[in-house]
């Protein structure tokens, strides 16, 4: 039986964290990738900079899913379209 790897690469370390941002990522993968942001500042910059882009993706999402949010954003930009040119 080979022994556990516990030191990945910084490649290895960006992979991981890619497939966690998806939840493709296995719990050992994402334990060893905790291990890795532990010891290497690199890679804590390049997870935490993937983790904002997810987050803004998620509430972009949110924003533009929400059909009955977006209805009573575009009712109230009428309403202030109309009281404008009146
Ligand atoms: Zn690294």
């Amino acid at each position: 039986m080979s022994k556990f790897k516990f030191k990945i690469k910084c490649d290895e370390a960006n992979h991981v964290c890619d497939k966690t941002q998806y939840e493709d990522a296995s719990l050992w993968e994402k334990i060893i990738l905790s291990l890795h942001l532990i010891y290497c500042r690199a890679c804590r910059k390049y997870s935490k900079n993937n983790a904002t882009l997810t987050e803004t993706i998620a509430k972009s999402e949110i924003v533009c899913l929400e059909k009955s949010c977006k209805d009573a954003m575009k009712k109230d930009l009428d309403k202030a379209i109309r009281e404008v040119s009146n």
